[in-house]
């Protein structure tokens, strides 16, 4: 097989990453935007030594869970790449990838729940966050082509709350109408790199971030004022990031106009967010997702409560009223002074956040003879460490619910959990991110 070949090919599978998977020749064969059971006359465009790279020249046997509308943007963007396939059928393939990751492990056991469905499935996105450059001589929007920083320029992101893109195209006209430069990624000139905009839906206000090369330049105050008139924008905020990086956010926020925070609402519960600390980007499918979790962990008045990863302490401030203590951890010091905020805000007084990495934090405290009763965790993609699940089992907890986003490192990890002395018979996918590949999923550990 060579570069530029066309090769006709049947898609038997799909792989994690949502490509149409195929095989020819002892090689397997990813091919893009296609979907199990077609066949493809596809354009080869990397070979490796296992595997190799393809795209769609001609479609020969179309899938029935194909979805026909012209998605090329989102699908080439990355921004939605299931955007194709059929919604009951993202669910069935995020499942599917929950059973094959147990199939390995050999866990075949372990029964795994039909994936809860999004209660929206496009437009549930609370925050977008979209690269700015300069595209034909004008100032664009849009997203990067895959594996590209070539600039796609868009009006509709699809998964992103309308209202969001409504204040991103005003801000985007704002920035054009005063010849404000975007960002040159070449010779590192320019201005404006990123638009982050974020927004809740409980309350309507409207957080407005430009992600900027300098702190300061001449449109700044004007650019600022006509923000603060876009329709519910109730905070305009500077970040600035001066680097030559990849990295979006620099480390540094000016607020510019309005609050410095918005303020969201999960279930009853109020929530000031401020601008680098994560909260969960589907709206109305959190609480769902928390809600599982919580009834999983059974939870008693008496009982010590741990939520590790906590982001602004939106699980712990969740149960905080139905137990005895809630103490958190989280590695993102504005986002632990938010959660200790939010404890005061909703007149919480058993509920204690501290800023460390939860792998450090855990061991001092099962050193200092804590004893727990739950443990929540909801790390980032890479999972927990040795060290956080060895010290999570000395403090003696009945259950551990784990949430995840990354399947792969939570089933590695639950595997340690079973060593240490804890079981686990079922894990639930929850489709937080549909038209997008990316798989939640939500366990329980009980003590043996
Ligand atoms: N439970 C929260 C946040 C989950 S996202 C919610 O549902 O909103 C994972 C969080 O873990 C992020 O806030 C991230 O900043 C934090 N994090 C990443 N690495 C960490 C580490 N080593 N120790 C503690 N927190 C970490």
């Amino acid at each position: 097989m060579q570069k530029n070949e066309i090769v006709e090919l049947e898609i038997t599978d799909l792989s994690y990453e949502g490509m149409g998977v195929a095989h020819h020749e002892g090689l397997t064969v990813f091919v893009n935007n296609a979907l199990p059971g077609e066949i493809v006359k596809a354009r080869i465009l990397k070979v490796k030594k296992n595997f190799a790279f393809a795209k769609i020249e001609e479609m020969v046997k179309e899938s029935p869970d194909r979805i026909k509308v012209d998605l090329r943007q989102w699908v080439q963007t990355g921004l939605a790449s299931l955007a194709h396939l059929k919604y009951d059928k993202q669910l069935e393939f995020k499942r599917q990838q929950v059973v094959n990751l147990l199939q390995k492990a050999h866990m075949d056991d372990v029964e795994v729940g039909q994936t809860l469905a999004s209660p929206e499935e496009v437009g549930y996105r609370n925050k977008g966050q979209v690269p700015v450059r300069n595209v034909n001589g004008q100032l664009e929007i849009g997203f990067f082509r895959r594996h590209s920083h070539d600039l796609m320029p868009l009006t509709n992101f699809f998964t992103t709350d309308p209202e969001i893109d409504r204040t991103l195209l005003a801000v985007r006209d704002i920035l054009r109408a005063n010849k404000v430069p975007a960002y040159d990624e070449k010779n590192h000139k320019g201005e404006v790199r990123y638009l982050d905009v974020r927004r809740s839906k409980a309350t309507g206000e409207i957080m407005v971030i430009l992600v900027t090369l300098d702190k300061d330049f001449p449109q700044l105050a004007k650019v600022t004022e006509e923000i603060s008139k876009i329709d519910g924008v109730t905070s305009v905020i500077l970040n600035h990031n001066p680097q030559k990086t990849n990295v979006i956010l620099g480390k540094k926020d000016y607020l510019l106009w309005g609050k410095d925070y918005i303020t969201d609402k999960i279930g009853d519960i109020k929530f000031k967010i401020s601008p680098q600390s994560f909260f969960q980007i589907n709206s109305l499918q959190t609480p769902r997702l928390y809600q599982l979790a919580i009834d999983k962990a059974e939870l008693k008045p008496d009982d010590v409560v741990i939520d590790a990863y906590s982001g602004i302490g939106t699980i712990g401030l969740s149960v905080a009223k139905h137990v005895k203590e809630v103490r958190g951890m989280e590695v993102v010091k504005p986002a632990v002074e938010d959660a200790n905020n939010n404890a005061t805000l909703n007149g919480i007084d058993n509920a204690h956040y501290v800023v460390g990495k939860a792998e450090e934090i855990m061991p001092k405290w099962a050193a200092d003879g804590l004893k727990t009763d739950v443990i929540f965790v909801d790390p980032p993609r890479k999972g927990l460490t040795p060290e956080f699940i060895e010290a999570a089992v000395k403090t003696g907890p009945e259950k551990i619910v784990y949430i995840s986003c990354n399947p792969a490192t939570m089933v590695r990890d639950l595997e340690q959990f079973k060593e240490a002395g804890y079981d686990f018979d079922r894990i639930d996918p929850v489709d937080m991110f549909p038209q997008t590949p990316h798989v939640e999923a939500v366990s329980v550990l009980k003590k043996k």
